[in-house]
């Protein structure tokens, strides 16, 4: 497929990545699923700037629903 390289500054043809990633929030590791492409032309991984994901937001949704705490 083909998508703006931020890193190439054009049009380039990139493979969209689904994969897991730990992030770390106060301590603990959580696994939470991140989407991102990647660029066939320079290997440059960047977020899809439309996408709404957030991992960052989902470990800490994550962390919350673990420990049962509704505020940090
Ligand atoms: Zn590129």
């Amino acid at each position: 497929m083909k998508h703006i390289c931020p890193n190439c500054e054009k049009i380039t043809d990139v493979q969209y990545i689904k994969t897991n990633e730990e992030i770390t929030v106060k301590g603990e590791r959580i696994n939470v699923p991140v989407e991102y492409f990647k660029c066939m032309e320079c290997g440059g991984e960047f977020e899809d700037p439309e996408s709404k994901h957030d991992p960052l937001a989902l470990a800490f949704n994550e962390y919350r629903r673990l420990h049962g705490t509704g505020s940090f």
